[in-house]
C-alpha cells in the first residue's frame, strides 16, 4: 500500500520493539517517511525493509545508544540540520526494579540519562528547529506513575514526573510557534520493558494491562484532538481537567512573602 500524502519525516526513539515500533508503523499509515533510532541495527533494518514494502515510505536506520553522548549529540544534530522532520516522539525508556536504598548506582545512572537527559535533549534540538520552520510536534512518553509515585519505584516515577513536567512548560514555551507537544502517560502496557528490566508483570490483573498498538492508536486520537496530555486508559477526561484545576486553585498561594499562619509559632 502507498503512503496517503507526505507528512515530512518522524522521527521516533525506541523504534525497535513495543510502543516505538507501532508508532513507527502507524506514523508510515499516516504517509511519513521515518527515522527510527534504537541499538539494535538488525531489528531496525528488518522494521524498515518491513515499513518500506507495506507502505511505501522512506525509512532510514540510526543506530544509537542514548546513554552515550556521542550518540545523542549525533541524533540531535539530525533534528537540528534535517528541516524535513516535522514530528519527534521522544519514547525510548527504560524501567528498573527494586528499592531506591538497594539500587545498582550505574543502572540508575543510565536510566536517567536515557529517559530524562536525552529526552531534554531531543526535546530541545526538535523545539528548536520546529519553531524556526513554524510548525512540527513532539510526542515525549511519560506514564501515569507521574501521576501516582507511590504505586512504582522512586527512579522511573521520577523519571516520568520529569517527562510531563517538561511538556507541561514546553508547551507553554512554544505558544504562538505552531509547534505541537503533547506527553503521553500509558498504564501498563504489553511490550518488553517488563522483561528487560527484571520485573515480574505476570501478577498484573489482565483488566489493568493495554495491548500497545490500542494504546499508541488512542495516543494519536489524543494528540488529533488535541490534547497536551493523554492517558490512553482514563474514561472520564473530566477527571484529568479537575486535576488541573486542583493546581490552579493552589497557584496564586504558591509564592507569597509571608509563611502560612500554621508555621508561625
Ligand atoms: P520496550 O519494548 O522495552 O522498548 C524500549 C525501546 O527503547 C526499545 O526500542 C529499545 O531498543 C530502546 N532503548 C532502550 N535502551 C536504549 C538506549 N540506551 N538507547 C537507545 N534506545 C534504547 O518498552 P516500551 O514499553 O515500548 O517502552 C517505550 C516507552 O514507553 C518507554 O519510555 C517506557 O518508559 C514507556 N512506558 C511503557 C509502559 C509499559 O507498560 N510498557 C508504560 C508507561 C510508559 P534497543 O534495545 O534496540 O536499543
Amino acid at each position: 500500500m502507498n503512503a496517503v500524502q507526505s507528512q515530512g519525516s518522524a522521527l521516533i526513539t525506541g523504534a525497535s520493539s513495543g510502543i516505538g515500533a507501532i508508532y513507527a508503523e502507524r506514523l508510515a499509515l499516516r504517509g511519513y517517511d521515518l527515522l527510527l533510532v534504537a541499538r539494535d541495527e538488525q531489528r531496525l533494518e528488518a522494521a524498515a525493509t518491513k515499513l518500506r514494502a507495506e507502505h511505501g515510505v522512506q525509512v532510514e536506520v540510526l543506530k544509537a545508544d542514548l546513554t552515550h553522548k556521542d550518540d545523542v549529540l549525533k541524533v540531535e544534530q539530525r533534528l537540528r540540520s534535517d528541516s524535513a522532520i516535522s514530528l519527534l516522539v521522544n519514547n525510548a525508556g527504560v524501567a528498573t526494579e527494586g528499592l531506591l536504598a538497594n539500587a545498582d548506582m550505574a543502572q540508575l545512572e543510565r536510566l536517567i540519562q536515557l529517559n530524562i537527559t536525552a529526552v531534554t535533549r531531543l526535546a530541545s534540538a526538535a523545539a528548536a528547529s520546529f519553531t524556526k520552520a513554524g510548525r512540527g510536534t513532539i510526542i515525549n512518553i511519560a506514564s501515569v506513575v507521574a501521576l501516582f509515585p507511590e504505586r512504582f519505584n522512586a527512579t522511573y516515577s521520577a523519571s516520568k514526573a520529569y517527562v510531563l513536567s517538561l511538556t507541561q512548560s514546553l508547551n507553554s514555551e512554544l505558544e504562538g510557534t505552531g509547534v505541537k507537544v503533547q506527553a503521553v502517560l500509558p498504564g501498563v502496557t504489553r511490550t518488553e520493558i517488563w522483561e528487560r528490566s527484571g520485573i515480574d508483570a505476570s501478577g498484573i490483573p489482565a483488566e489493568m494491562v493495554m495491548e500497545a498498538g490500542e494504546m499508541v492508536d488512542a495516543a494519536l486520537a489524543g494528540l488529533d484532538q488535541g490534547e497536551l496530555i493523554t492517558i490512553p486508559s482514563l474514561p472520564d477526561e473530566g477527571e484529568w481537567q479537575a486535576f488541573v484545576r486542583a493546581r490552579h486553585v493552589m497557584a496564586p498561594n504558591l509564592s507569597r512573602s509571608s509563611a502560612a499562619q500554621r508555621y508561625k509559632n
